[in-house]
């Protein structure tokens, strides 16, 4: 299978879940030893980032700063549902990371974690990982 979905249950209104593991799981699944993995998601107030995995207060600080520099109330805010941060949040961020293959194995860095990041929440949601497969190398 080289299209995996991941089921993704977010537990906070905001939050970054590590889904390295899962992805990890879904490039062994496929057999693929060279090419690329796409994670992407298919929500509008959600996104997809790479960031570090080792010390949880980074993402705790960067959920705090984006909570800062995009307020979840604004007085010119007109979108009825009343999540137009979560909206930007999640262009900020975007909703698909691309991640190399080589040798079976995705190349993260050592502190590098891919994050489903929930920004109007708690909901499940889903992420999508398509694999491409490269071929053997030349
Ligand atoms: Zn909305």
């Amino acid at each position: 299978m080289l299209t995996h979905e991941i089921e993704v249950k977010t537990l906070r209104h905001d939050m970054m879940l590590d889904i390295t593991a899962d992805v990890v799981r879904a490039v062994a699944a496929s057999g693929v030893t060279h090419g690329a993995a796409i994670v992407y998601c298919p929500h509008t107030t959600g996104a997809i980032t790479i960031n570090e995995n080792a010390d949880p207060d980074v993402t705790n600080d960067m959920l705090q700063q984006l909570g800062k520099m995009v307020p979840w109330n604004q007085p010119f805010y007109a979108h009825d549902e009343g999540n137009s941060a979560a909206h930007v949040k999640s262009s900020m961020f975007g909703c698909s990371e691309t991640i190399p293959i080589v040798d079976g194995k995705l190349l993260l860095g050592t502190w590098q974690g891919i994050y489903f990041c929930e920004f109007d929440g708690p909901r499940p949601r889903r992420a999508i990982v398509q694999i491409l497969d490269g071929g053997q190398p030349a």
